[in-house]
């Protein structure tokens, strides 16, 4: 199945070429009262969600793919987690630019860790990226993004696929400099998310799933998710070593190389096998 939010906070089926409204669909919802859950609720209930999804999209309108502005296909993460370095490629490209990393340790993902980039900082394909320091070199890095859909902690490699509800097309939007990377990639608009997710179970192994992104239609980045140093399950595991994962929480699996500048006006297209293509602009 393969959902997104549009417009103003409409819930969308994805169908092969058409968007189905099923908005109807959150009234299925348990009801809470402040202080909320720390957790994004549509996913922490999206498969008992799935089979009203289906009733409401039979008597739905219908959207052409192009006449949506695209939302993240997640509202309210707890939590946006990102892997470093985490393809060898990467890694090799970043020590061979040292002057782009003054002060930043440019080591292995086991030596660095996981890295938090904030929640403020999310916008899906609808909206555009919008250059905060255009003095600096400002890069795209394309991931696949991997959406937690059960609470999970001290979860082992072997076992971390079951805790995965969605996976979409993530650009972990990053400023050069000497700050600290949570800083860097927190700027509001740096998180993009979409155009939609894809549930795991249409998704299928994440380990083998092609990436590629442009850039004015020129190709910067092409690669596939087999050479992540550490894969999906182990980023899980890594991850609940140390905290707990909530449903909605998404993971940004790392970038491989190839990542470059991006200035205003230019137009991103990043695809991933199995998902998509996202589009956005910046500005
Ligand atoms: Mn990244």
């Amino acid at each position: 199945m393969r959902l997104c939010c549009f417009n103003e906070a409409r819930l969308g089926l994805v169908t092969d070429d058409k968007i189905v409204d099923v908005t109807s669909a959150i009234d299925f919802l348990p009801q809470h009262h402040y202080p909320f859950p720390n957790q994004d609720l549509f996913i922490a209930n999206l498969d008992a969600l799935k089979a009203k999804i289906e009733l409401v999209a039979q008597k739905a309108r219908s959207f052409n793919l192009d006449d949506v502005a695209f939302l993240p296909p997640v509202a309210n993460p707890g939590k946006l987690i990102a892997a470093p370095v985490n393809y060898k490629k990467h890694l090799e490209e970043a020590q061979n630019q040292p002057e782009l990393h003054r002060g930043n340790k440019i080591e292995e993902i086991q030596r660095v860790g996981l890295f938090l980039k904030a929640t403020s900082s999310l916008i899906g394909p609808g909206a555009r990226v919008k250059i905060r320091f255009p003095d600096r070199r400002n890069d795209h890095e394309i991931e696949l993004a991997v959406i937690i859909g059960k609470t999970a902690n001290n979860v082992k490699a072997k076992d971390a696929l079951k805790y995965v509800a969605a996976y979409t097309i993530g650009l972990d939007m990053t400023v050069r400099g000497p700050e600290e990377r949570s800083l860097r990639k927190s700027i509001d608009t740096y998180s993009v998310l979409g155009p939609w997710m894809v549930t795991a179970d249409e998704f299928g192994d994440p380990s083998d799933a092609d990436l590629i992104l442009s850039v004015n239609g020129n190709l910067r980045q092409r690669a596939n998710t087999r050479d992540l140093v550490i894969d999906v399950p182990h980023l899980i595991e890594f991850a609940t070593k140390f905290y707990t994962l909530y449903p909605g929480d998404v993971f940004f699996t790392g970038t491989p190389n190839g990542v470059g500048p991006v200035v205003k006006g230019d137009k991103i297209v990043a695809t991933i096998s199995r998902i998509g293509t996202l589009n956005i602009e910046v500005e």
